[in-house]
């Protein structure tokens, strides 16, 4: 009745935190590799690491220097800007028909 066994939970989140985090930057799910992770530290964490996406990253292009950036980006990499999420901007401008 020591309990030791809880001494693990710790090191078995990190784990699932660094395959979570690697899995993530791969562009895939955070609580996908999270799990896999925690339930297998090891192996999860090397399957998060070799892990590819099958198919291929999103772009979309920077509105401020024209630089082509991931669709997750947060700032463009080459000049800063911050970048929303691009599902606002095309509803803006559409035409109004006054009959
Ligand atoms: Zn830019």
């Amino acid at each position: 009745m020591s309990g030791g066994g809880f001494a693990l939970i710790p090191i078995l989140l990190g784990f699932g935190l660094a395959a979570g985090m690697v899995g993530r930057w791969k562009g895939g799910s955070f609580w996908l590799w999270f799990f896999v992770g925690f339930f297998a530290p090891f192996v999860g964490l090397a399957a998060a690491a070799l892990h590819r996406p099958e198919r291929e990253e999103l772009r979309r292009q920077c509105p401020g220097c024209g630089r082509v950036v991931k669709l997750h980006d947060a700032l463009c990499t080459r000049c800063g800007t911050e970048l929303e999420f691009p599902d606002v901007a095309l509803a803006a401008e559409a035409p109004i028909r006054v009959a």
